[in-house]
């Protein structure tokens, strides 16, 4: 009875502090603009289905991407064994599920399978990231803290699973010596060869049955509400954030009405514009709330897993630009704002920006627009439209541009074309 009211506790303190988090993520999301992403539900769907849960943009890189899908299906689907540890905890019974008869033999041994799995897939991650070394591992951007979280999320993961096949294999001795709690049930093809290892003494064999049943719930639920901290959150957003992928071609960027109506204006003298009330309060953006919710939610999604600045043009030749640092910057300056806003109830100015204290000039402006980040990442990320948005500021709202294009700018006002040749000249460039 008590073990089962200290299980009801600290279940309802862990869903209770990661309901808490959710809110405070979905409150920071919701800082961002609007940005309407309802329309084609169908082919939404079908995004999500092939990039979220069948991996598809992974498998570019085939010997990771098994790995990842392996931990990943195993991780998840050996959750559902969490529902028979919730049910046991709450009621003192023990492998409730048993009563699915040879089902539930055969899903034990799929979970045992699928743990194996998850261990050495995530002790192959752990020797390539910390002995491998590989290039897109590093940066600088990747820092103590985002190095730290990505070991602890695989040794939590190891830890978990091993618990996992430790509880099974001391339950499967128990069952054995006929302990009356310890009903036959289920069946342990990996576990069971960890049954040489264990002690005889049933005593001994409960202390460590129940030991590893309490770490690995509480490790789980542990693990839950480390979550919003985490790059580890991706296991979640991956799933909004590829529904509410941007559906037009990669090269179109997105116009701004205001500016298009002005211009129509302009060429058309009978062109009456719609009111002003959806006049933005800032041309392009300058911190977080000049961004979009889609925006928002992509910096939580991001896994910092590099592949991106690994094809980077302006990375790959030695410029400050990494767009992982772009996703990297835009959630840590959101989640100062989310700070700010809990400690006073409201935005106290911190006389800080997105651009400029967290992005630098040299960084948006090394930028060749060539989306070949947006085509890489794994959970359809867009960094470029970030950085776009930062340079649309610089440019419409300061006048800030490299010279280079500030000269093609004056050309194209002037002469109608990029290049300094007088309007007269158009034909002689335009036919050679
Ligand atoms: S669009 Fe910009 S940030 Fe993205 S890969 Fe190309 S140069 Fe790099
Ligand atoms: S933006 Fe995408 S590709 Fe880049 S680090 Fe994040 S998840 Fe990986």
């Amino acid at each position: 009875m008590v073990s089962q009211l200290i299980f009801a506790i600290i279940l309802a303190f862990a869903i209770g502090l990661f309901s808490l988090n959710v809110r405070k993520i979905i409150r920071n999301i919701r800082l961002g603009r609007a940005v309407d992403r309802s329309d084609r539900p169908v082919e939404r769907w079908k995004k999500m289905v092939m990039v979220a849960f069948g991996q598809q943009k992974m498998f570019k890189r085939p010997f990771p991407a098994l790995l990842h899908l392996l931990v990943y299906l195993g991780f998840v689907i050996i959750n559902i064994e969490m529902l028979e540890i919730i049910i046991d905890g709450l009621f003192g019974s023990h492998r409730v599920l048993a009563i699915l008869g040879g089902f539930y033999n055969l899903l034990l041994a799929a979970f045992e399978w699928l743990a194996l799995g998850v261990l050495v897939g995530c002790l192959v991650f752990l020797i390539r990231r910390n002995i491998g070394r590989l290039k897109r591992f590093s940066g600088k951007e990747m820092t103590f803290w985002p190095k730290t979280d990505a070991n602890l999320i695989l040794i939590t993961e190891i830890l978990l699973m091993a618990a996992f096949l430790i509880m099974n294999a001391t339950d499967h001795k128990l069952q054995l010596s006929g302990m009356s709690h310890y009903i036959t049930a289920g069946s342990f093809p990996v576990s069971s060869w960890l049954m040489p290892l264990l002690p005889e003494a049933s005593g001994r064999l409960m202390w460590i049955e129940r030991s590893a049943w309490w770490f690995h719930i509480v490790g789980v639920l542990t693990f839950l509400n480390y979550l919003p901290y985490s790059k580890h959150l991706h296991i979640i957003l991956v799933f909004p954030n590829t529904y509410f992928s941007k559906l037009t071609p990669k090269g179109q960027f997105t116009n701004m009405d205001s500016v298009t109506n002005e211009v129509k204006a302009m060429l058309d003298p009978s062109f009456a514009p719609p009111s002003a009330d959806g006049l933005p309060a800032r041309f392009g953006a300058k911190d977080i709330p000049d961004l979009t919710w889609k925006n928002l939610m992509e910096a939580y999604t991001c896994t910092e897993c590099g592949r991106c600045t690994s094809v980077c043009p302006a990375n790959i030749t030695g410029k400050l630009l990494s767009p992982r640092k772009i996703m990297m910057d835009t959630r840590d300056r959101m989640e100062e704002i989310g700070k700010n806003i809990d400690q006073n109830g409201e935005f106290k100015d911190d006389g800080k920006f997105l651009l400029d204290s967290y992005i630098s000039r040299e960084e948006i402006w090394a930028c060749t627009t060539c989306n070949a980040c947006v085509e890489a990442c794994p959970v359809n990320i867009d960094p470029l439209n970030i950085i776009l948005e930062l340079r649309r500021y610089a440019v419409m709202e300061e006048s800030q541009a490299p010279a280079s294009i500030n000269a093609m700018f004056g050309n194209i006002e002037n002469n109608g074309a990029p290049w300094k040749y007088a309007q007269s000249d158009r034909d002689n460039w335009k036919n050679s």
